[in-house]
């Protein structure tokens, strides 16, 4: 079982949890290569929340001042009913609460960042080739092949390929993403075009916002750096269908804008307004795929590992996915460089497993409350009965758990705890991170 720091690890897949590990693994002194299916000029839409827990794992990596500037940052996410009564709000960031401001950025701008980041620390990255399958691992090391038959070998290799994972197959077969059952349906359109009841002031009206009416929740959710354009969206019941079905719903944007639409009626007016102005070249469709629990997130000789969206990819309500993979990333490549004989592969990737499945245990738990509170409302009214958990903010910092958590710490606290008169243990520098 390898008890030294590895030497090269290779890394599947440079989306966030990729680029991220990357960079990390970086900084820790571990040399790493990256291999991507996708060509560097392929570009994708969208925008992602980003809230404080990411922001400083971004921040701890030089990445945060960047990205700030790029994206529109804010604090809370206001619930409100179909009179645009404020009802509860959600918090995604606050400066004093948690020391950052949420942060809502084009997936893109954080994509380019993290990229230039890798360019500038000279780590490899090798752009469209197909990760196949693993040929063998063993105490040397793991040997591994592309779709085009040509293969490669690392110490370790670890799988950010994302939900639809081609090494979990390998790690744990049979897992499939699991459909929920529900489809959002968005578009990217100008705040102007937004008509709010009279007497209501447009500049005084809060964003992101989620309206909760008979139809469930409306989500409008500036995404450009002064806010102007927002993401808007609904969530809808939609059988569960195949790649091509859903490329087929995606292309056709007469189907689709009749599905946003439905029961438009039951809107207020100012989400009206969003329905009847969206551009049919900005919708999108997002059916919320999970990764089923998984009792191992490696392999049995633990050469061949996973992490992100290829292990645990969670509903999206707390907005936590990307987060949650950036805190995989920076975790792993902390415990890497610190295996002893004390602390060998095995021993700590269990642990770095169980840290992180608590964490993520969590958030689906936060998840639940909040997808309760975003039903529709006689579906709530039923829920209040039942006393199932609907959440319910606070402004005394209710998630500072997740939000101002120090996970690398915590990994930290674990090492120096296990090892502790291991002389293979840089212990100075465990000291000076825990504190004496
Ligand atoms: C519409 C939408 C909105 C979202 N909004 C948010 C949000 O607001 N906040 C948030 O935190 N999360 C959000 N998420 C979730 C977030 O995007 C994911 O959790 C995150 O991207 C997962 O990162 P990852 O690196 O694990 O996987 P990915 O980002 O999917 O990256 C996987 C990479 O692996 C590559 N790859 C795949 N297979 C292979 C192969 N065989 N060989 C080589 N390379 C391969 C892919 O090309 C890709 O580049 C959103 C997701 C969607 C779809």
């Amino acid at each position: 079982m390898l008890d030294v720091a590895p030497n090269r690890v290779a890394i599947i897949g440079a989306g966030l949890a990729g680029l991220t590990l990357a960079i990390s693994l970086h900084h820790q002194g571990i040399s790493c290569t990256i291999y991507e299916l996708r060509e560097p000029s392929v570009t994708t839409s969208g925008a992602l929340m980003l809230s404080p827990n990411a922001l400083r794992i971004l921040d701890t990596l030089g990445l945060y001042n960047g990205l700030q500037s790029q994206g529109y940052n804010f604090d809370i996410l206001a619930f409100k009913n179909s009179d645009l009564v404020t009802t509860d709000k959600y918090y995604l960031g606050n400066q004093r609460l948690y020391q950052y401001k949420a942060l809502r950025v084009y997936r893109q701008v954080l994509l380019t960042e993290l990229r230039v980041e890798i360019q500038r620390l000279k780590i490899p990255v090798i752009y469209g080739v197909k990760f196949s399958h693993i040929v063998s691992e063993d105490e040397n090391g793991v040997t591994f092949a592309f779709a085009d038959g040509v293969q490669a070998s690392a110490d370790l290799l670890v799988g950010a390929d994302g939900i639809h994972s081609t090494v979990r197959k390998y790690i744990a077969p049979g897992v499939v993403p699991k459909y929920s059952g529900m489809v959002a349906i968005t578009c990217a359109l100008q705040k102007s075009v937004l008509h709010y009841p009279e007497g209501m002031n447009a500049n005084e009206f809060p964003m992101p916002v989620a309206i909760h009416g008979k139809n469930g929740a409306f989500v409008m959710a500036p995404q450009n750096v002064d806010g102007s354009e927002v993401l808007a969206g609904t969530q809808r019941v939609w059988p569960e269908q195949d790649r091509a079905g859903w490329d087929a719903l995606l292309a056709d944007k007469e189907e689709l804008l009749k599905l946003f639409r439905s029961n438009i009626e039951a809107w207020p007016v100012l989400v009206q307004s969003a329905l009847n102005n969206v551009p049919e070249d900005s919708l999108a469709i997002w059916p919320y795929y999970v990764v089923p629990k998984m009792e191992r997130w490696f392999s049995p000789s633990s050469r061949v590992i996973m992490l992100g969206d290829a292990a645990h990819a969670i509903p999206p309500t707390a907005g936590q996915g990307g987060s949650q993979g950036f805190e995989d990333a920076f975790t792993l490549a902390a415990l890497l460089p610190r295996l002893t004989s004390k602390l060998p592969l095995d021993k700590a990737l269990s642990r770095w497993q169980d840290m992180r499945q608590e964490r993520i245990d969590r958030v689906i738990k936060l998840t639940l409350q909040l997808n309760n509170a975003r039903l529709p409302e006689n579906e709530r009214e039923k829920l209040a009965a039942t006393g199932a958990p609907v959440w319910q903010s606070g402004d005394q910092g209710e998630l500072g758990w997740l939000y101002n958590a120090d996970v690398e710490k915590d990994m930290l606290g674990y090492v120096k705890a296990e090892t502790k008169g291991n002389r293979t243990c840089p212990v100075e520098w465990l000291t000076s991170k825990m504190g004496a």
